[in-house]
């Protein structure tokens, strides 16, 4: 795969303005772009027409006439690009192949097991690619840059994966990603956390838009938030993902991964159901899942909850209320707009989500919870890590510092 990132990291400010402008809000007439970007109109012809050649930018459609002659609009490409976008979860592995508008041309995802080793997911997700490129007809378009949304806690700059617990194989520690994708693509590869990612998916592109405080929580394995305060990614330390997870909710509470006691994680996430559902069946309660307890998995939980089953309602509701706890500090803290709920467990169960936002307001004044929008699973739902990524190639390119 030959190498076009430069195509968009080597265009001028300007060019740089007017593509970021047309990305996100094309298609537009040169008088709305030239008001929107301030570059005056005699400048904008001489400005666009390299983005024009280098076919960046296309003559999309006849607008409406205001009068006069009716005004060309004017877009981004989106039939000779593509993104690469790889979301590497604990649970999953997704890649999707979208366009420069961030639509998806190709999406695969494999189920991550105990033989998901990280050469044996770089080689699957190789595969993928491969069998996307076949299926899309892909060498008639220009691969404009790969990107990876992970688990963290990363080594950004470097690429590098640094020491995650919960993979159910081996060697996920210190694990070169970006080097080793980039040594079977042929193609640079930018590493990203995929909570970071997803935030910046749906603030662009998804519920977000227009919005400039954001909270995004994925509730899976472990909690995994990404957070855009006036219109900047707030980044941790490492960049965990998963600083919120380890928010103390009680100080006499069970030990935590991390070493200390009592965090929200213990008691809110896919591990702690798993755990607590187990727990109350050894001790002899009932319930409706037809499974050996050591066979239980979150999904089962989820659903025998949808179909009535105390075990598992209360089981849900427990992790849930304490989840509100937790948010409701973090909504106090820093006060985002929109609120956006998902990860496995949001989108499995329902119950989690509502029970969710209910405890959440009650523990929040009513002037603060008037001002929140709670959003189940986000415009993009299980896609916006994987997307979130291919946008994050669009935004370094573009130098946006988001
Ligand atoms: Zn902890």
């Amino acid at each position: 795969m030959k190498d076009n990132s430069n195509a968009l990291k080597s265009l001028s400010f300007e060019e740089k303005k007017i593509f970021n402008l047309l990305q996100k809000n094309g298609r537009l007439s040169k008088n709305k772009i030239s008001s929107r970007t301030d570059i005056k109109l005699t400048t904008l012809n001489y400005v666009m027409e390299p983005l024009e050649k280098s076919k960046m930018i296309v003559e999309s459609c006849i607008g409406e006439s205001t009068g006069g002659r009716r005004p060309i609009l004017y877009d981004i490409n989106i039939n000779d690009f593509y993104i690469i976008g790889i979301d590497i979860s604990i649970l999953y592995t997704q890649v999707v192949i979208t366009n420069l508008k961030m639509e998806i041309l190709y999406k695969e995802l494999f189920n991550m097991d105990d033989s998901y080793t990280p050469c044996e997911t770089v080689k699957k997700v190789v595969e993928i690619i491969n069998r996307a490129y076949a299926n899309l007809n892909l060498s008639h378009m220009k691969l404009l840059g790969i990107g990876v949304g992970s688990v963290g806690p990363l080594d950004i700059k470097n690429g590098i994966i640094k020491n995650p617990v919960d993979f159910f194989a081996d060697k996920w520690t210190d694990v070169p990603i970006k080097k080793m994708l980039e040594e079977k693509l042929k193609h640079p590869v930018i590493v990203e956390n995929g909570a970071n990612a997803a935030v910046v998916a749906e603030y662009f592109y998804g519920v977000g838009r227009g919005i400039e405080n954001i909270a995004f929580f994925n509730c899976g394995i472990g909690i995994r938030t990404g957070t855009i305060s006036s219109g900047h990614l707030i980044r941790t330390i490492n960049d965990e993902e998963e600083a919120f997870g380890h928010m103390t909710i009680d100080i006499d509470g069970e030990k935590c991964k991390c070493g200390n006691y009592g965090c929200l994680e213990c008691y809110s996430t896919i591990k702690a159901i798993i755990k607590n559902i187990s727990k109350k069946i050894k001790k002899g309660r009932h319930t409706i899942i037809n499974k050996p307890v050591e066979e239980i998995d979150y999904k089962d939980v989820c659903l025998a909850a949808e179909m009535g089953d105390e075990l598992s309602i209360d089981i849900i509701t427990d992790a849930a209320l304490i989840l509100g706890s937790g948010l409701s500090n973090y909504i106090k803290l820093l006060s985002p707009k929109l609120v956006i709920l998902t990860g496995p467990l949001i989108i499995n169960s329902k119950l989690f989500y509502e029970v969710c936002v209910k405890s959440t307001l009650k523990n929040l004044n009513s002037t603060k919870g008037k001002s929140v929008i709670f959003n189940r699973c986000g415009y993009f739902s299980g896609d916006a890590i994987s997307i979130g990524a291919s946008a994050m190639v669009i935004e370094r390119c573009l130098e946006s510092g988001i």
